[in-house]
C-alpha cells in the first residue's frame, strides 16, 4: 500500500537552505509505509524536522486545483459535471464550472474519472477496539498503551475509507489522547469528536465492572462515568469535561454486549437523564444515548438528548416525540447485522449475549425504515468497533436496501451530520469557505451505493492522504 505525502525522506536531496526554495511540486511522490523519518540517521533527523516545518509551510501555501469530473456537493441535490474545487491551504477557496487552469504555483489534481463527495462522517463509532472472540479477556489484559496503538491503525483505515469526521461514543479516555495526536498530526485519522467515557447506571451498559467477580474491581462511581441519581450526573459530566470530552454519552437501556441479562431495560430514571442533558448544556456539550427498548429510549427524548443511537424498539409515539423535539436517529444498521451474524458462531460471544444480538440485530433495518419514512430526522452511523473499522461504507447499501435513495443516504452522511456535531458552517458540504474534506470514488454512487465501498481519493483540511490521478 502506497501512501500520498510531500516529503522525500529516501532519497537524496540537499538538506541546506536552497532546498528550502524549491517549489514544493518538486516533492510530492510516494513512498511506502516503511520509509519514515525513524529509519533516517539522528543528525538527518533533525535536519528533516526543520525541513518538515518548511515543506509542509509552503505545500499547503499553494493552491489545489481539484478537476472534478463529477461533483456532488451536498448543498443542494444538483449533481455537476466537470468542475474546479479550489483549495488553498485548508480551505476551499471556491467552485468553479469547468477545468480551470492557472500558473505555475498551482497544483493540478486530476479526477476527471472520478465523482467528487465532502468527506464522509460517522455519528457512531468505538476507535479503541474491534470486536473479536477475545474482546472480553482483552479489557483485563490490554493496557492503555496497546489500546492506544490499535486505535491509531483503526483510526487511519476509518480515514482512508473516506470518513473525515467521527464521534467516538466511548471507551476508555485513550480516545481523548487519539483526538489529540491526530489534531496535532502525529497520527493520521479522521477528526474526532470524543465523548471519552460512556455514562451508564449501576449494573448497566458502560459499568466497567460487569461481568467481574466481586473485589477484583473498585466500586464504580461517577469517576468511571457509573451513576445513580441527578447529582452523580452532574458529577460525571463535569468529569467528563475535566477529561476532555466534547459531548456526553449515556447508555439510557440495556446493551446487548454488556454482561448482563437485558438489551432494552430502562437504566436511567427521567430526572438522572434530565440532569445529564442540563449539565451538558452547561458546558456547551451535546448529548448522545444508546437506546434499545422504548421507554429508556422516550425518557431520554424527553430529557432533550440530542441523538438516539440504534433506536432499535422505537415506538410510533418515540417517533413522534423525536419529530417535535428536532432528536436525531444514528441507527447503526451495520452493528445489529454484525451481532446478529456472529452470535451464530460458537464461542464468538459469552452465553449470556447470544440471545440479546440474535433477538435486537436484526430489528434495526426495519426500525430505520419506519422511522425514516415518517421523518425522523437521520443521521449515518454505524458503531464500528462492533464490526470493522473501516467498513463505514456498509451502512449506505443497508439504508439504501430500507427504501432511502442514495442523495439522502449521502447527506444524511455530511449535511445532517454537520447539522447534529453543530459544524454546518465548516464542514458538510463543498462550497466556498468551507474546510477542504473532500473524497472521491470511481463511478456514480448514485447510481450504484457501492462505489461508496471503494473510495480512491481523501484530502482532510486540504492535506491529501491517499490519492490517485496526479
Ligand atoms: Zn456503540
Amino acid at each position: 500500500m502506497q501512501t500520498f505525502t510531500h516529503l522525500r525522506p529516501s532519497h537524496s536531496v540537499n538538506f541546506g537552505a536552497k532546498i528550502l526554495h524549491l517549489k514544493p511540486k518538486c516533492f510530492p511522490t510516494f513512498i511506502s509505509k516503511d520509509q519514515n523519518i525513524q529509519s533516517m540517521k539522528p543528525a538527518r533527523q533533525a535536519l528533516f524536522s526543520v525541513l518538515l516545518l518548511f515543506t509542509t509551510y509552503s505545500a499547503t501555501a499553494q493552491l489545489q486545483y481539484l478537476h472534478c469530473g463529477r461533483l456532488i456537493d451536498c448543498a443542494g441535490d444538483e449533481v455537476r459535471e466537470k468542475v474546479t474545487v479550489i483549495v488553498d491551504e485548508k480551505t476551499i477557496k471556491e467552485v468553479r464550472d469547468g477545468y480551470a487552469r492557472a500558473g505555475e504555483e498551482v497544483e493540478i489534481i486530476d479526477l476527471t474519472e472520478y465523482t467528487v463527495l465532502p468527506g464522509l462522517m460517522d455519528m457512531h463509532v468505538h476507535l479503541e477496539g474491534e470486536s473479536n472472540p477475545n474482546s472480553y479477556l482483552d479489557r483485563f489484559r490490554l493496557n492503555d498503551a496497546d489500546v492506544a496503538l490499535r486505535a491509531t491503525v483503526y483510526a487511519r483505515r476509518t480515514l482512508m475509507a473516506g470518513f473525515t469526521t467521527v464521534r467516538d461514543l466511548g471507551g476508555s479516555g485513550v480516545n481523548v489522547s487519539l483526538r489529540n495526536a491526530i489534531n496535532q498530526g502525529y497520527v493520521d485519522g479522521p477528526r474526532i469528536f470524543t465523548a471519552e467515557k460512556a455514562i451508564g447506571t449501576t449494573g448497566g451498559h458502560a459499568d466497567p465492572t460487569n461481568g467481574a467477580r466481586k473485589g477484583l474491581m473498585d466500586y464504580a462511581g461517577p469517576e468511571v462515568g457509573v451513576i445513580n441519581g441527578p447529582d452523580e450526573a452532574w458529577q460525571a459530566v463535569r468529569q467528563r469535561y475535566q477529561n476532555g470530552a466534547d459531548l456526553i454519552k449515556i447508555t439510557a437501556t440495556g446493551g446487548v454486549l454488556s454482561l448482563a441479562k437485558d438489551g432494552s431495560n430502562p437504566q436511567f430514571t427521567l430526572e438522572e437523564a434530565a440532569a445529564i442533558v442540563q449539565a451538558a448544556k452547561d458546558y456547551g456539550m451535546t448529548t448522545a444515548a444508546h437506546a434499545h427498548g422504548s421507554e429508556g429510549m422516550k425518557r431520554a427524548v424527553l430529557a432533550g438528548i440530542t441523538s438516539i443511537e440504534h433506536g432499535t424498539m422505537m415506538t410510533e409515539e418515540v417517533m413522534d416525540l423525536m419529530i417535535e423535539k428536532g432528536t436525531y436517529f444514528v441507527p447503526t444498521i451495520s452493528a445489529g447485522k454484525f451481532v446478529a451474524d456472529k452470535a451464530k458462531e460458537e464461542g464468538y460471544f459469552p452465553a449470556i449475549i447470544v440471545p440479546k444480538a440474535l433477538a435486537i440485530g436484526p430489528q434495526i433495518q426495519e426500525t430505520f425504515a419506519k422511522a425514516y419514512k415518517k421523518g425522523v430526522k437521520i443521521a449515518f452511523g454505524t458503531d464500528c468497533g462492533v464490526s470493522p473499522h473501516g467498513d463505514n461504507a456498509k451502512e449506505f447499501l443497508y439504508m439504501t436496501e430500507a427504501g432511502m435513495p442514495p442523495m439522502e443516504a449521502i447527506r444524511s452522511a455530511t449535511v445532517a451530520t454537520a447539522e447534529l456535531l453543530g459544524i454546518s458552517g465548516r464542514l458538510g458540504t463543498i462550497e466556498e469557505g468551507k474546510l477542504a474534506d473532500i473524497i472521491a470514488v470511481k463511478g456514480n454512487p448514485l447510481e450504484n451505493i457501492e462505489t461508496l465501498l471503494e473510495v480512491e481519493f481523501v484530502m482532510k483540511e486540504g492535506k491529501v492522504y491517499k490519492g490517485k490521478g496526479r
